[in-house]
């Protein structure tokens, strides 16, 4: 369904009825805010998917505004990633800006604050002010620094910011109600201490300003019209609006704060912090290692935004929180894959199988078709030889009825070759089976339209010619843990669910035309699963990630 034709999500319910009263369509303007202290995840693409949508939509520019207000967690490496991240998605960002472009006008308007009485700045720590919070059903108490003249809090004020004053000894607060039932509202703080260099200012500031009191004025200077965040947000909605009241003349046009449910995936965590951990303590390699829910890991683990939007798009824009089962990612990139990803052979549990009957140094050049769900990808040519690799699995010297791959006795074709029979095993001294032997049907070869070729046999095995064979490294990824909801349980750390066996490291073999492959390129693997090439990619030798193993290959394979 193209864009237009969707259904409206509730947000954009919200906004048309916006356009019908307080906002006309060139007064639109979106935003997606990122904090720079890590790389996006599958969570922000909901995010990214909303908000660019709606500038799509409603032809409306979208910022790319980084939060950028903690120097002691932000870095530019994550400013470039997450830049990357949103161009590899597809998406065009209207202008790129950041919240420490307005520290200067910030502090003015705090400046101001204090001179109107609602803004003072405290001189006592923050457990001290933690302590007088207060509970939802308690007031709380107020700082004896409430009413401090407000020359004194001027002065402490510039002294804050040039650096006079340590760290964690003097805040400013917003002055509004220590009773309040909103507990964001009992005097939050505006501006705290830090003298750590800031990615994009330096030094040049010594005290930051938090969320609350940035994201709201950031927005108004930005004239966004419509500030979307997650639910967790809503209790500060109303600090929000109480900022820009007291700062901006009434009957200007306000940003509106929204918020929709964040979306959470199973066996992974959603959380920059939770996957910087991760990260730091070696539990995968990087950022965007193919197991992390990251858009880069996503990316390497050979998602493509396709398949990353049409998730998206599927589990849709909701109110309230839930799990989204990762199989349903899986189902989308396998839709997805099987359109545009080329078929080729690959074994990757290899054993020899003997033709006894196929000349000796003979190799022909078979055609195989390239994708049979898209007739324009064509055909390629694989190389056959007396003898080939097939999966261990594919055999057993005695197996029941319902065994369609090869046994002693019975036919299988091998696909795009020839029909095959089983014949004899060789063992070594331990009992374990080394080589199959097998004889062929000359007249069977696929596609010759011989009678031979027309026999229905219930197997078809991939395989790959020794001779020809392309060794490359193989990367089997699984779930990174073994809990569906491994961050749902309060008293246990996540860390405790890693799965040990994320990922298993295997040697395969493929046929040669994978030579020519480069980094990204994407393949299925024939009744294996979908495959991209790794980066890790050198001279020496190809490396592969597997994206997807395909879903019920061996159910529908046996049942032909
Ligand atoms: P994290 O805890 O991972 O750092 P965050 O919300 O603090 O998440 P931000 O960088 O502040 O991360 O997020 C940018 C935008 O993406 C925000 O509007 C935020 O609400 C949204 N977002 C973050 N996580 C999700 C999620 N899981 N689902 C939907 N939206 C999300
Ligand atoms: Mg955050």
């Amino acid at each position: 369904m193209a864009k237009e034709e969707a259904p409206l999500n509730f947000i954009e319910h919200i906004i048309e009825e916006d356009l019908t009263t307080t906002h006309t369509q060139d007064e639109l303007r979106f935003r997606f805010p990122p904090e720079p202290n890590g790389y996006l995840h599958i969570g922000h693409a909901s995010s990214i998917c909303l908000n660019f949508g709606l500038g799509e939509r409603y032809k409306a520019p979208v910022n790319l505004r980084f939060d950028d207000t903690n120097p002691a967690k932000e870095e530019q490496e994550f400013v470039d990633a997450i830049k990357r991240d949103i161009s590899w998605l597809g998406f065009e960002w209207a202008e790129e800006r950041y919240a420490s472009d307005y520290f200067q006008e910030l502090y003015d308007w705090a400046v101001q604050l204090i001179k109107d009485g609602k803004a003072y700045v405290d001189s006592q720590t923050s457990e001290q002010i933690a302590e007088q919070k207060g509970t939802p059903n308690s007031p709380g108490t107020e700082s004896p620094f409430r009413n401090r003249p407000v020359e004194e809090s001027l002065d402490l004020f510039e002294k804050m910011k040039n650096g006079e004053l340590g760290e964690g000894k003097h805040t400013l607060r917003a002055k509004i109600d220590m009773t309040s039932g909103n507990m964001l509202m009992r005097d939050p703080v505006m501006y705290r201490v830090l003298h750590k260099s800031h990615h994009r200012t330096g030094t040049d500031w010594k005290i930051f300003p938090m969320y609350d009191w940035t994201h709201g004025e950031s927005d108004y200077i930005e004239r966004v019209s419509h500030s979307l965040c997650t639910l967790e947000f809503l209790p500060h909605r109303e600090l929000y609006n109480w900022f820009l009241d007291q700062v901006h003349e009434k009957d200007t046009l306000r940003p509106k704060q929204r918020e929709f449910a964040r979306r959470n995936l199973s066996h992974t965590v959603v959380s920059k912090r939770k996957l910087a951990k991760l990260v730091e303590e070696g539990v995968v390699d990087s950022w965007d290692d193919p197991r992390m829910p990251t858009i880069s890991g996503l990316r390497r683990r050979g998602y493509t935004p396709e398949s990353i939007k049409n998730f998206v798009d599927s589990i849709g824009v909701g109110k309230r929180e839930n799990v989204i089962d990762v199989s349903h990612l899986e189902f989308n990139v396998r839709e997805d894959l099987n359109k545009r990803a080329p078929r080729v052979m690959a074994v990757l549990n290899p054993i020899k199988l003997v033709i006894t009957n196929y000349p000796e140094g003979k190799t022909e050049m078979l055609e195989a078709e390239n994708n049979q769900e898209d007739e324009s990808a064509g055909y390629r040519e694989v190389p056959f030889s007396r003898e080939l690799y097939i999966e261990k699995e594919d055999f057993k010297e005695e197996a029941n009825r319902k065994f369609f791959r090869l046994t002693l006795n019975k036919e299988v074709r091998l696909k795009n070759a020839y029909i095959i029979k089983g014949e004899s095993v060789v063992k070594d001294a331990e009992g374990n089976i080394t080589e199959i032997h097998c004889t062929y049907d000359p007249d069977s070869k696929s596609g010759s339209g011989s009678e031979a070729s027309k026999r229905k046999v219930k197997g078809t095995l991939h395989w790959v010619s020794v001779n020809d064979a392309l060794p490359v490294e193989v990367r089997l990824y699984d779930r990174l843990f073994t809990e569906a909801s491994p961050d749902a349980d309060k008293e246990k750390d996540f860390m405790e669910f890693i799965n040990p066996n994320s990922l298993e490291v295997i040697t395969a073999y493929a046929e040669p035309s994978l030579k020519n492959l480069e980094v990204e390129d994407k393949v299925q693997f024939q009744r294996l699963g979908y495959f991209v090439v790794d980066k890790d990619t050198s001279e020496e030798k190809i490396v592969f990630n597997r994206t997807v193993p395909l879903r019920d290959s061996w159910g529908k394979i046996d049942k032909k």
